[in-house]
């Protein structure tokens, strides 16, 4: 079983740039124009990165020539050699992250985080005791050696099954180990989901909400929620456990409105208290709106707006819309969520398009908490650009 496809190379880059403290300081990517010539290797080969100045090594990593992401730094510690010491190493220190933060009432989690856990473009996320491996682009596809990967992780996770999540969208994933119908059922603090691992979105479910959830499942009980863009109703089922009246779930997905109704019935709540309405949530919240419909809780987690640089004005003005519809259809005192996972948006300027939209209705709002991912979806506290999510949670008055 090998971790890594490619070899320990001669592969020099130098930098253009003096970034040897960013690299040292864990932020894993250079950029093409931060170095000073691109030679002739494929993507994935490993490179040793020299500083700008005197031409010493300060990282290895491996090389895109494809991308503007040129190289990420995979150790900037000696030695300066990647191997499958080296890899298996990252994969236990990922794994015992896990074992810290999740009991068995959690098994729906993150194993690996790419750059967050060490392992730059890989991802793998775990249901149940099926793993789903999504490799970011060609040079990580190269670079590791992904049936290896799967034979590791069945032998030191526990899982029985691994999964291959492409990139690009509507590619359906294909099994690499243990092939079996591809609906996994898991828990989440104890409530059940189910994902679908070949064709779902991201690996099936939105792992990245789950202390969101939480925090929407205590603040339910008795109310009557509001959630668009609910996907196949995670949140919507955190409000039920959470004792709501009622839940309405918006999504323009038939199937993913399918999920959140059997997702409702699975965990035992009653089926009139959940309406699924597979519709255009724009034009959804426009008509609820006219028509005066209010709700004490309204929870609004739209797709990334802002994918590139290019799309963040159209970006700021669509949160702003939907936070004065929020806002609108907000009983006086009730709860208002709204999301981006953009990660072209930051926090300063989401939360700004956020109050412009509740003020346009003519509501203040006070923000109870700021959340962004949860810890199995770590971080190098060097790279915040790596935190997308952001999760204002507020009072509307
Ligand atoms: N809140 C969900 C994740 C939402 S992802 C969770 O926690 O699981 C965004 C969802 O928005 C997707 O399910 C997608 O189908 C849906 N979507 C995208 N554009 C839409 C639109 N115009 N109207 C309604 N739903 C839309």
């Amino acid at each position: 079983m090998t971790l890594l496809r490619t070899q320990p190379s001669r592969l020099t880059l130098r930098l253009s740039r003096d970034l040897t403290r960013d690299v040292k300081r864990g932020h894993a990517w250079v950029f093409v124009d931060a170095l000073r010539e691109l030679p002739a290797a494929p993507p994935g080969a490993q490179a040793l990165l020299l500083d700008n100045t005197r031409g010493r090594p300060i990282a290895v990593g491996y090389y895109d020539p494809e991308s503007s992401v040129t190289f990420r730094a995979c150790r900037v510690e000696e030695p300066l050699r990647l191997n499958d010491d080296w890899a298996a190493e990252r994969f236990q220190n990922a794994l015992a992250l896990r074992r810290r933060l999740f009991d068995d009432q959690t098994t729906g989690f993150r194993l690996f985080n790419g750059e967050g856990d060490g392992v730059p473009g890989l991802v793998c996320d775990r249901y149940a005791d099926v793993a789903v491996i999504k490799l970011d682009g060609p040079a990580a596809s190269s670079f590791w050696d992904i049936d290896g990967i799967a034979e590791w992780l069945v032998k030191h996770s526990g899982v029985t099954a691994v999964v291959e999540r492409r990139k690009q969208r509507g590619r359906e994933g294909r099994w690499l180990i243990g092939e079996r119908s591809p609906l996994i059922e898991f828990l989440e603090h104890g409530v059940k989901f189910t994902a679908d691992v070949l064709s779902g979105q991201k690996t099936g479910f939105f792992l990245d909400q789950r202390d969101n959830r939480q925090a929407i499942r205590r603040m339910c009980a008795g109310s009557r929620v509001l959630n668009v863009f609910s996907y196949t109703g995670g949140f919507s089922v955190m409000a039920g456990v959470g004792g709501a009246k009622h839940v309405t779930s918006v999504d323009s997905a038939q199937p993913a409105i399918d999920a959140a109704d059997a997702h409702w019935l699975l965990n035992g709540l009653s089926a009139d208290a959940h309406a699924g309405i597979a519709t255009d949530a724009f034009e959804f919240l426009d008509e609820a709106r006219l028509k005066r419909r209010k709700w004490d809780v309204v929870i609004i987690d739209p797709p990334a707006f802002a994918p590139s640089e290019a799309s963040v004005a159209r970006a700021v003005s669509a949160y702003r819309k939907l936070a004065f519809n929020g806002a609108t259809l907000t009983e006086r005192g009730g709860l208002l969520a709204l999301a981006s996972c953009s990660s072209h948006i930051d926090m300063t300027s989401f939360l700004e398009s956020c109050e412009e939209g509740i003020s346009e209705a003519r509501r203040r709002a006070t923000l109870l908490a700021m959340h962004s991912q949860p810890a199995d979806h770590p971080t190098p506290l060097a790279m915040p650009e790596f935190r997308y999510l952001k999760f204002a949670l507020l009072r509307c008055e």
